[in-house]
């Protein structure tokens, strides 16, 4: 009966950690895994989530199922940090809110969503994270590629994207990122963010921002402008939000979908289709995960705590940006790409060919995509000259 499915080769991305794994030169370098990793190259476990785990823990009594919306506490804080304190959206009823597995979780059921809603296309920037074509396309959609990065400055080609962005209309979707472009680092500044969402307001597109680095760019509230200023500005939006890499749960698979409706009779409708493609894909959302994130974010104690393992999180990024750019500048590659210093988050993409992330693994065992893209929490003090020293013999050959 399955005879005539082919067998498929590994995720390209997921796979990177196995062949790092058996690499057994010493010097290896890893930039191609997609988690934060602090200067001992290790993923710890955030002070505050162990915490609100040792507590969790001793109060959970019964494994019996929870409500499917949200666990007690979680839906509403994620809606209070994407949000802000200060948003009236909240008591307005405007808000529909459920826990998902993780961002992806989020991108399938807004996927089902649009499908419901008659959307046709979903319209991204290039590049785009590698998994964004495989949900929509799975929901049914067509996702059509529009400009984004200029390659050439590692900055955003707005004219480009702009000008792209002004012919969409009602049955589109454009899928933005919030802080932290994966896989470019290259987010928009703010100026350009209130034009976009006046474009979106102006032309009835529906954006949906996928959001999983949050408060890694530049702090909790900076990040959150692009969420913001299209919440004010658009009467209807979809926000992805994963809590995966800043409250490092990963494995935990904890997110939510939050959508934002014209009307609270148009928010309970939202929630209410959300709700119901959860239980067709999986039902609902583990829980464990969840219930740490609402026990961190309902104690002011721990959310303060957590609110400062964060901002170390993104000054060490930062860090690492600075180490990369300062190496690199001593080199025959001198400034050319000192835009890694001003880029956002974990990742930024290196003008590299396929071969020559290649030739960075065979020769001098660096580990990244074939696309160039890097994580930059894999560099330390202690390797980055040799990181750009093998930058610079590979791109300048
Ligand atoms: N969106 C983007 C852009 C991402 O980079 C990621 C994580 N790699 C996600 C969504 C979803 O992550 P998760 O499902 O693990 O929360």
């Amino acid at each position: 009966l399955f005879a005539n499915l082919p067998l498929l080769p590994a995720d390209p991305i997921l796979d990177l950690g196995r062949v790092f794994a058996i690499d057994n030169r010493p010097h290896k370098i890893n930039l191609g895994i997609g988690v934060y990793l602090d200067e001992q190259g290790v993923t710890p476990i955030m002070a505050a989530v162990a915490e609100a785990e040792a507590r969790v823990e001793t109060a959970e009594d019964t494994k019996a199922y929870l409500p499917p919306r949200s666990v007690p506490g979680f839906a509403d804080n994620i809606a209070r940090l994407a949000l802000g304190q200060d948003s009236d959206l909240p008591g307005s009823g405007r808000l529909g809110v459920i826990q998902t597995p993780g961002g992806c979780g989020a991108l399938g059921v807004s996927g089902g969503l649009m499908r419901r809603s008659g959307i046709k296309t979903v319209v991204m920037g290039t590049p785009t994270w590698s998994n964004h074509r495989p949900v929509y396309t799975a929901a049914g959609l067509a996702v059509r590629m529009i400009p984004y990065l200029d390659r050439a400055t590692g900055g955003v080609d707005f004219a480009g994207y702009r000008a792209a962005v002004e012919q969409l209309g009602p049955d589109d979707v454009l899928l933005l990122h919030g802080a932290c472009h994966n896989p470019t680092g290259v987010d928009l500044s703010p100026e350009q963010i209130d034009i976009i969402a006046d474009i979106a307001a102006a032309r009835g597109f529906l954006p949906m921002i996928d959001t999983a680095y949050h408060g890694l760019a530049h702090g909790l509230d900076a990040d959150a402008y692009i969420l913001r200023s299209f919440a004010q500005r658009v009467p209807e939006l979809l926000i992805s939000y994963s809590c995966s890499k800043n409250f490092g749960l990963y494995r935990e698979r904890t997110g939510a979908l939050i959508a934002i409706g014209k009307s609270p009779d148009r928010a309970a409708v939202l929630e209410s289709h959300m709700l119901d493609l959860a239980r067709e894909f999986y039902s609902m959302a583990p829980a464990h995960g969840a219930l740490i994130v609402a026990d961190i974010l309902g104690s002011p104690e721990l959310e303060a705590n957590w609110r400062s393992e964060l901002a170390t999180m993104q000054r060490s990024i930062q860090a690492r940006r600075n180490l990369l750019a300062d190496a690199l500048e001593k080199t025959e590659v001198g400034d050319s790409l000192s835009y890694v210093r001003d880029q956002n988050g974990m990742f930024s993409l290196l003008p590299l060919s396929p071969e020559q992330t290649q030739r960075m693994r065979d020769t001098h065992a660096v580990h990244m995509a074939a696309s160039g893209r890097i994580n930059v929490c894999g560099i330390r003090a202690d390797n980055v000259d040799y990181l750009a020293g093998a930058l610079a013999s590979t791109m300048i050959e």
